[in-house]
């Protein structure tokens, strides 16, 4: 299946993306984590669009489609993916379908992670990456086992350069104002998910919204 992710940040695509890349093979295409890649190897790309990114701001539409369309190209895509932060804007969206008509493609299915503002910025204020384990922890929501089994590796918990309090809030307000507005534009395919709950809550609750609809 080809399947977009919507949702704030903070509403869990990432790990619903990851879980649904482990179930069905899909490959999660995160175009944060292409930037940041970019960002840490240096490239030119990566040099250009890390100034946006810090100050919790959109990357320009070119880069980021240039990104996406030598990832969308490669073969592990031609049986579905999954896209975990694209589109962000309706240009995007619209990028987006002119590059899958061009190889014949469509999209079966959007997903909408929904999780109120509260949460969120406790997911984010929190969301931090144990340097030892590469696993993602939260000092609100890990258990202290989980915090204890990353000190005893050595681990560090590091905090994504835009999860300070000042671009967090940038990052909302951004998704509200360009983002949200993708509800209206995929209304045809959007399947709305509630995103509270543990990540095994969530999981079967988007596994239960790819299901086909009964009779269809
Ligand atoms: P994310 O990991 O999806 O929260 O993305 C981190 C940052 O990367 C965002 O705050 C943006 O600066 C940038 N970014 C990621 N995806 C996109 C996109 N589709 N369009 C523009 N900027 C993006």
């Amino acid at each position: 299946m080809r399947i977009v992710f919507l949702g704030a940040p903070g509403a869990g695509k990432g790990t619903q993306a990851r879980r649904l890349e482990e179930q069905n093979g899909w490959p999660q295409v995160s175009t944060g984590d292409l930037l940041r890649a970019a960002v840490a190897a240096g490239t030119p790309l990566g040099l250009e669009a890390k100034a946006a990114m810090d100050a919790g701001e959109l990357v320009s539409d070119r880069l980021v489609m240039q990104l996406l369309g030598e990832r969308l190209g490669r073969d592990d895509c031609d049986g579905g993916f999954i896209l975990d932060g694209f589109p962000r804007n309706l240009s995007q969206a619209r990028l987006l379908g002119e590059l899958l008509e061009r190889s014949g493609q469509q999209l079966d299915a959007v997903l909408m992670l929904e999780v109120d503002h509260g949460v969120l910025m406790k997911r984010l204020t929190g969301r931090r990456t144990c340097s030892a384990t590469g696993k993602l922890l939260n000092i609100h929501f890990s258990s202290p086992e989980e915090l204890a089994a990353s000190r005893a590796a050595g681990g560090e918990l590091i905090q994504r350069d835009d999860d300070l309090e000042e671009t967090i809030a940038n990052r909302l307000a951004v998704y509200e104002r360009q983002t949200r507005p993708l509800l209206e534009h995929y209304s045809g395919l959007l399947r709305r998910v509630d995103g509270l709950g543990s990540p095994d809550e969530v999981s079967a609750r988007v596994s239960a919204a790819l299901e086909p609809a009964p009779g269809a």
